[in-house]
């Protein structure tokens, strides 16, 4: 069985270099099928067949691998999106209903006004909406008896998250549904992030090896996650991108480094040496 390459958020530059690639073999075989005809036209002079070129460079990249599906970074980032959407949503219910009292009446009174007495709770609705189905699929692959009424609102949804975690493993594992159920977690959890203004932005951490594909001083890794990429946009232009290598990686390179860089401290302190036989700027005598 082959591997699969994770499914999640670590392989997007993989995934952006396998796309840019089958598109230039799109135009490539559009070029070598233009060219093709322009010889078949023979002598029309209208008819350049243009110079041959080469099929573009196989992509670089090296995918990381599924575990089975999602990669035990990705499926960790899931795991805590899922978790925290509950708290997400209650912060969404406060901040949005801070304005809801008179909508809050119109309801009351049964008036058909248009328009959603709380968007928020319509939010919260359509969540768990969500997370039932993804339940109900789950245990359905599983050949298990359907869910039990799990009441209404922010009980449901406390529940629904409890018991989705308690077989998030299960579910990143399965062929069929690992993909779009972990990808619907993260959405789901960017939109309330969005919503409540709780997004954390990612801070990037300095590390003090310089790149070895670009050479620059541009490592650094992003807060809670165990990869380490270049920053420099221009790193490895015509070699598919910048490096990105795992928190191992790293360190191994860090390990390795230090001989070498031992070796340079010793070399630069012997020039700094006195030189045993000065020539006080006087040539020596022979020519
Ligand atoms: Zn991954
Ligand atoms: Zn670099």
């Amino acid at each position: 069985m082959s591997e699969r390459a994770c499914v999640g958020n670590c392989n997007r530059r993989v995934r952006a270099e396998q796309d840019a690639h089958s598109e230039a073999i799109d135009a490539w075989h559009a070029h070598q099928l233009a060219r093709a005809e322009a010889i078949d036209a023979g002598q029309d002079p209208d008819e350049d067949p243009g110079p041959e070129t080469d099929p573009p460079a196989e992509p670089t990249l090296r995918p990381y691998a599924g575990n089975p599906i999602w990669c035990l970074t990705d499926a960790a980032a899931v795991r805590s999106a899922l978790v925290d959407l509950d708290e997400k949503m209650t912060l969404h219910l406060l901040a949005g209903d801070g304005h809801g009292s008179l909508n809050f009446q119109d309801r009351v009174s049964g008036s058909a006004e248009p328009g959603s007495p709380s968007p928020a709770h319509d939010d919260q609705d359509e969540l768990v909406r969500w997370l039932r189905e993804w339940e109900h699929a789950f245990r359905e692959s599983q050949g298990w008896p359907a869910a039990p009424y799990r009441g209404e609102s922010a009980p449901a949804l406390t529940s629904a998250v409890a018991w989705l975690t308690a077989h998030l493993d299960g579910i990143l594992s399965h062929p069929d549904l690992a993909e779009d159920f972990g990808n619907g977690v993260l959405r789901w959890h960017a939109r309330l992030e969005a919503a409540t203004k709780t997004r954390v932005r990612p801070r990037w951490i300095p590390r003090d090896l310089r790149c070895y594909q670009c050479h620059a001083k541009t490592l650094a890794q992003l807060e809670g996650e165990d990869r380490v990429e270049c920053r420099n946009p221009s790193c490895g232009e015509n070699r598919g991108g910048p490096v990105v290598m795992t928190l191992d990686e790293y360190n191994g390179r860090v390990g390795d480094a230090k001989p070498a860089a031992k070796l340079a401290r010793m070399a630069a302190a012997a020039e700094k040496q006195p030189n045993p036989f000065p020539d006080y700027g006087l040539k020596s005598g022979r020519a």
